[in-house]
């Protein structure tokens, strides 16, 4: 039985539509729908992974590259200061169950995160 695609995989497919701003082989930079700072993207891998705490060994080279693609999302578009965040667990506040990297900035954060 296939499970129902993640709103980030219909996203991917273009069945659903999202500000895609930036494209690679394996991951895609989206506008976050409900923004919590002036810039605020989410980088998530085309292929599916449940969430960071479900990632094994071999996929080491998808987290490398969805690094990759964030930093280089920031230094494209003149970003020097950001915040990079994955949320692990409802607690957390994991709302979406297909890994993806927050990446937010344009304003001040504070720390610890509430
Ligand atoms: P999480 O809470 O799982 O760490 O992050 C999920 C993020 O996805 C949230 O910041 C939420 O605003 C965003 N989001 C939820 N649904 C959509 C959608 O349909 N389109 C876009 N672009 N972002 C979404």
């Amino acid at each position: 039985m296939s499970e129902s695609k993640t709103i980030f995989e219909k996203i991917i497919d273009r069945e659903v539509p999202a500000e895609i701003l930036m494209e690679t082989d394996d991951t895609v930079v989206i506008k976050d729908i409900n923004p919590q700072a002036p810039v605020h993207v989410l980088v998530v891998p085309k292929r599916k992974i449940e969430h960071i705490a479900s990632m094994g060994e071999t996929d080491a080279g998808i987290v490398a590259n969805l690094l990759l693609t964030a930093t280089a999302f920031a230094r494209e578009n003149g970003i020097p200061s950001y915040r990079l965040v994955i949320n692990n667990g409802a607690l957390a506040g994991e709302t979406i169950h297909h890994l993806h990297i927050h990446l937010l900035a344009g304003r001040e954060m504070s720390w610890p995160p509430g």
